[in-house]
């Protein structure tokens, strides 16, 4: 098993997103708006198709998801689905990227999905305006090549952890608290799961403090391990978390061990065989 006992391994990167190269050749228009991010040290042409081709859930598209889902439709990954519930209020606007003074008092989702489309003619954005339920967590993660977890709650982690487990795709899960924030790139059973470092639910409040620019990096980064699984480029953080003390402006990456106790890794091991 990869990544038991601390071992750096790396994953092939292709080995978790098989994808059909032969779609359709990139359009002028699409290579002409795609140019600054193709070429030697960031995208293929072959890896901009698989983006175009990619399908991936943002839960909670707030402070974290706001920046990831943007960053990922800037990038062209070709059809994104936001969910995200409730009316934006005035102290989301330290942090939400994707609202404005002018959305206060209004749903959040469809809002913000009008914005992702603004900023990208060749994508498709789809919002849901609530936080999915365990049923339709996994029916979501279904339709999708990866999930992207930025919900502040461990209960919505992880459901939408144990959602992508049994679709067998990547899950992404990024987290803030003040002004650090981490971030983990997992795919159960060949990494630890969320669960097996969260077995039961910590001690928890909602309405933690939280400095928007430690927010956007985690979003950010968290968007860029996204498009290098689904494009098929460098090293991505497979079985890692990667944390950033932004007191101390200190950045850790630990490999995680998975526990051999966890259920969630467990049921996926006997869905696989790996
Ligand atoms: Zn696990």
């Amino acid at each position: 098993m990869l990544f038991e006992n601390g071992d750096r391994k790396t994953i092939p990167r292709h080995e978790f997103w098989e994808r059909d190269i032969n779609s359709q050749p990139l359009t002028s228009d699409e290579l002409e708006r795609y140019d600054r991010q193709l070429g030697p040290g960031a995208l293929t042409e072959a890896g901009q198709r698989q983006l175009r081709d990619a399908t991936v859930l943002v839960s909670r598209v707030g402070g974290m998801g706001g920046p990831a889902a943007l960053m990922m439709a800037m990038a062209g990954v070709g059809h994104i689905i936001i969910a995200h519930g409730s009316t934006m209020i005035s102290a989301d606007l330290n942090r939400q990227v994707l609202g404005s003074e002018a959305v206060l008092g209004k749903p959040r989702a469809a809002h913000f999905a009008e914005y992702l489309r603004s900023m990208n003619r060749f994508i498709e954005v789809e919002a849901i305006d609530h936080e999915p339920d365990d049923g339709e967590a996994r029916e979501l993660a279904r339709r999708c090549d990866l999930v992207l977890s930025c919900p502040p709650t461990f209960e919505e982690r992880l459901r939408l952890n144990q959602a992508s487990i049994d679709a067998g795709i990547p899950f992404i899960d990024a987290a803030q608290w003040g002004v650090s924030g981490t971030l983990m790139v997992l795919k159960s059973p060949r990494t630890a799961c969320l669960e097996c470092v969260y077995p039961s639910v910590p001690p928890f409040e909602e309405l933690f403090p939280v400095v928007g620019a430690i927010s956007s990096t985690i979003g950010s980064l968290a968007a860029l391990e996204a498009i290098k699984i689904l494009s098929g480029i460098g090293e991505p953080l497979w079985g890692k978390m990667f944390s950033y003390d932004g007191y101390g402006g200190i950045p850790t990456v630990v490999s995680l061990t998975r526990n051999l106790e966890c259920r969630c890794c467990q049921e996926a091991v006997e869905t696989t065989g790996e």
